[in-house]
C-alpha cells in the first residue's frame, strides 16, 4: 500500500530534494504540505499548520517528513506521533539531545515509526569506507568543513538564532558520517566557537577529540572552494580520504569507483522499510558531540559576519 506523506517546512530541502524523492519513489504519494506562509508550487493541498491539515484530512495522511528548521521540530513531531504518523526527520532531528530523547521514548511508546535521516550518511563513499575501517583501529582523524555562508545559506535567519546550530548546520553532516564509519564514540576535549558579535550560533569552530591527533574544523567564512573533507588514518597504515561531503573516496591515494550521489532517494528507500515495520531508527551520536561541545567550549566573538 502506498505511503501517503505531508512535508511540514516547504522550503530549500522540501523543494529540491524531499519532493522529488518523493515523487521518484513509487511506494509514497505527496497528498498534502504544511506551510505557514504558503506553497503554492506545492501542488498538493496546503496547510498553515499540523493541526489544520489533520482537521482536514482525517485518516488520510500516513507520514511527515519534518523539514522545518530544528527548534520547532520537537512540538510538530509529538503531535505527529500522537496522530498515530510515521515521523521522518530532516537533519538536524531536533534543537537538542534531550527533545530526541523525548521523542524516541514517545515513539517506542505509541509504536510508530521515527527515523532521523542523517542525509549524509548515505553520501556514496560512506558504505564503503565504512566497510574498509571495520576492525581498523584509528591513528587520525581530520574533519575540515568550510564553505562560505553566504552562498549556501542566503536570507536564513533562523540559523543565527538560539537553536539555528550555526555551522554546525552543515558540520553536523561530518559528524554524522564519522558517526557511521567509526564504532568509537568521540568524545570532545576541547572546543573553541567563533560568534559574530550580536547572534547567537557560531560562524566557526574548532574540536580536539580525546586521543592523539583527533580534530574537526568548521568554518563559514571560506571564500573559496569548499572544503568538505574527512581524512583518516588507521595505525596498520592505510589512508582513507573522503572527499566533497562523501561523494569521492580516496585510499591510499587512489581514487575509489563510487555509485551515484543519491542521498534522498536512499533515505527514501530506507523510510519505506521503517514505515512497514513500524520501526525507530535514529543515531544520536552526531547531536551528543554537538552538546558536550556547547558544555565545553570557549566563546569569542567576532564582528565577521561572513
Ligand atoms: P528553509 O529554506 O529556511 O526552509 C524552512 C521551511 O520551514 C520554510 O519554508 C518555513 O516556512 C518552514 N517553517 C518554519 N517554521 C515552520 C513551522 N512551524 N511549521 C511548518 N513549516 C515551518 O530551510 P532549508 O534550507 O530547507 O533547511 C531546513 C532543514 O533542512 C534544516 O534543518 C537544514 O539543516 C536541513 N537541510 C538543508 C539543506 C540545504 O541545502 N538547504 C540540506 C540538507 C538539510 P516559511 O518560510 O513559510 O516560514
Amino acid at each position: 500500500m502506498t505511503i501517503r506523506m505531508a512535508i511540514i517546512g516547504y522550503g530549500k530541502i522540501a523543494r529540491t530534494e524531499h519532493a522529488p524523492a518523493i515523487a521518484a519513489n513509487p511506494d509514497f504519494e505527496l497528498v498534502a504540505v504544511v506551510s505557514p506562509h504558503g506553497a503554492a508550487d506545492a501542488g498538493v493541498p496546503v496547510f498553515a499548520s499540523l493541526t489544520a491539515l489533520l482537521a482536514a484530512m482525517p485518516g488520510e495522511v500516513d507520514a511527515v517528513v519534518l523539514s522545518t528548521p530544528p527548534r520547532v521540530r520537537r512540538a510538530i513531531a509529538a503531535q505527529a506521533i500522537g496522530a498515530g504518523l510515521a515521523v521522518l526527520l530532516e537533519k538536524p532531528p531536533t534543537a537538542t539531545l534531550g527533545e530526541l530523547q523525548g521523542l524516541i521514548a514517545q515513539a517506542r511508546a505509541a509504536g510508530t515509526c521515527l527515523f532521523a535521516a542523517w542525509h549524509s550518511q548515505y553520501a556514496p563513499a560512506v558504505a564503503p569506507a565504512a566497510a574498509l575501517l571495520a576492525g581498523e583501529q584509528l591513528a587520525s582523524l581530520a574533519i575540515d568543513w568550510r564553505e562560505d555562508v553566504t552562498k549556501w545559506h542566503p536570507g536564513q535567519d533562523w540559523i543565527w538564532e538560539e537553536g539555528g546550530f550555526g555551522v554546525f548546520d552543515t558540520g553536523v553532516n561530518a559528524l554524522s558520517i564519522v558517526s557511521a564509519l567509526l564504532p568509537e564514540r568521540l568524545v570532545v576535549e576541547e572546543a573553541q566557537l567563533v560568534i559574530p558579535a550580536g547572534r547567537q550560533a557560531p560562524i566557526a569552530a574548532t574540536l580536539r577529540f580525546a586521543g592523539r591527533n583527533r580534530t574537526a574544523r568548521f568554518d563559514w567564512r571560506e571564500k573559496g572552494e569548499e572544503a568538505w573533507s574527512i581524512r583518516l588514518a588507521t595505525r596498520s597504515g592505510r589512508e582513507v580520504a573522503l572527499e566533497a561531503g562523501g561523494a569521492r573516496l580516496v585510499v591510499d591515494g587512489a581514487e575509489q569507483p563510487l555509485g551515484p550521489f543519491a542521498e534522498y532517494p536512499a533515505i527514501y528507500a530506507r523510510f519505506a522499510q521503517l514505515v512497514r515495520a513500524c520501526a525507530i531508527e535514529v543515531d544520536c551520536e552526531p547531536m551528543r558531540i554537538l552538546a558536550d561541545t556547547a558544555l565545553i567550549a570557549r566563546r569569542t566573538v567576532t564582528g565577521d559576519r561572513g
